[in-house]
C-alpha cells in the first residue's frame, strides 16, 4: 500500500499511508479530513461509519501495486483529475516552482543541463524535476489505464 500511495500523490492525489496499528485513529482522521480509505482490511469495512455511509472506504483486492493501481483506476475514475508532478512523492506536501537557477547547485550537473522544469517539496526539500524516473512511472501507469480499458 506504501507504494499504492506513492502513485497516487505522483498523480496528484492528497495520500497518507498508515502501516497499520492504530485503525481507530486512521478512521478519525480520514472523518476529520473528508478522506476516503483504501484498506487490504476487510474490518474496516464492517465499520458502523462505512455501513452508513459517513465515511467512504474501498477494499484493495490484490496484494499487487499494479493490480491495486487498476482496480483504483476502474473504480474511482482517477484518470479524470490528474495533476501530476504537484504532491510529494514522500511526504504528500504540495510541491513549489523552482526556477532552474535556484536549483542549480542542488542536483546533478547533468540534470542540470538538461531539465527546465523543477518543484521543491518545501517540507523534505527534496527536489522533482521531468526526469527519467518521473517519465517511467507515468509511463507505468498509462499501460495500466490501456489495460484496464481492454
Ligand atoms: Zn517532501
Amino acid at each position: 500500500m506504501g507504494k499504492l500511495a506513492k502513485w497516487l500523490r505522483m498523480m496528484g492525489y492528497d495520500s497518507l499511508f498508515f502501516d497499520g496499528e492504530d485503525d481507530s485513529q486512521m478512521v478519525r482522521q480520514a472523518l476529520a479530513e473528508g478522506r476516503m480509505i483504501l484498506t487490504r482490511d476487510a474490518g474496516i469495512m464492517k465499520r458502523r461509519v462505512v455501513n452508513n455511509g459517513q465515511l467512504k472506504a474501498l477494499l484493495i483486492e490484490s496484494e499487487k501495486p499494479e493490480r491495486q493501481m487498476q482496480q483504483l483506476m476502474a473504480t474511482l475514475e482517477l484518470n479524470k483529475n490528474l495533476r501530476p508532478f504537484t504532491l510529494c512523492l514522500e511526504c504528500n506536501h504540495p510541491l513549489v516552482e523552482r526556477s532552474r537557477e535556484e536549483v542549480k547547485d542542488r542536483v546533478p550537473p547533468y540534470v542540470y543541463k538538461t531539465q527546465t522544469q523543477y518543484m521543491e517539496c518545501p517540507a523534505c526539500r527534496r527536489i522533482y524535476w521531468r526526469g527519467t524516473h518521473w517519465e517511467a512511472m507515468k509511463r507505468k501507469l498509462e499501460k495500466l489505464a490501456k489495460t484496464n480499458d481492454g
